[in-house]
């Protein structure tokens, strides 16, 4: 079976989760298997090799992801935070929730200029936070090339918050 079907049949579906009325797609099996979870970063790498400088993770299982990316690369890793979690000087930027708003950080010396950046993250929804993160990163100085992430979630509008941007995804949920 290819990837993408692999990948869906190893989603964990949680009702209910972080509040009642939403469908959490669990990735934590994804990674809890070795030869999956390096077929992933395999399959991601090769998308991308010769073509970025950096990775650009989004907490927290962006960093997981990410990070493994980045190394099986040989390229480095930039965290993109929550707000208050970085040591060093920051740029932030804030955006809406569906109830309230959040905000993401970089630290500001994160790029000289130009770097051509990967975003990752593990789930696609809203697009609020990728969207929110693609801008922080040009204001850092960097080029976003992509979005990559595990799971999309086509029921949400989440592509069109990221229009204009490449966006690629393993496992679209319909
Ligand atoms: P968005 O900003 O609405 O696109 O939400 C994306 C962010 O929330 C990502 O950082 C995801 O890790 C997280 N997220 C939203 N929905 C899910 C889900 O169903 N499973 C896992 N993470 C999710």
């Amino acid at each position: 079976s290819s990837l993408s079907e692999r990948v869906d049949a190893a989603l964990r579906d949680v009702q209910d989760f972080p509040s009642p009325g939403i469908l959490f797609k669990d990735v934590t099996p994804v990674l809890a298997d070795g030869q999956l979870f390096g077929d992933v970063i395999r399959d991601l790498a090769e998308r991308r090799r010769g073509s970025i400088d950096l990775v650009v993770g989004i907490e927290a299982r962006g960093f997981i992801l990410g990070a493994a990316l980045a190394h099986e690369l040989g390229v480095g890793f930039v965290p993109v935070r929550k707000a208050g979690k970085l040591p060093g000087a920051v740029l932030g930027l804030t955006y809406d929730l569906e109830y309230g708003s959040a905000t993401v950080e970089i630290h500001e010396d994160a790029f000289v200029g130009g770097e051509r950046v990967l975003l990752v993250d593990d789930v696609l929804a809203t697009g609020g936070t990728a969207a929110a993160a693609c801008e922080l990163l040009e204001q850092a100085g960097a080029e976003v090339v992509a979005f990559e992430t595990l799971v999309e979630l086509a029921f949400l509008p989440g592509r069109e918050r990221l229009a204009g941007r490449e966006v690629h995804s393993t496992v679209v949920v319909p």
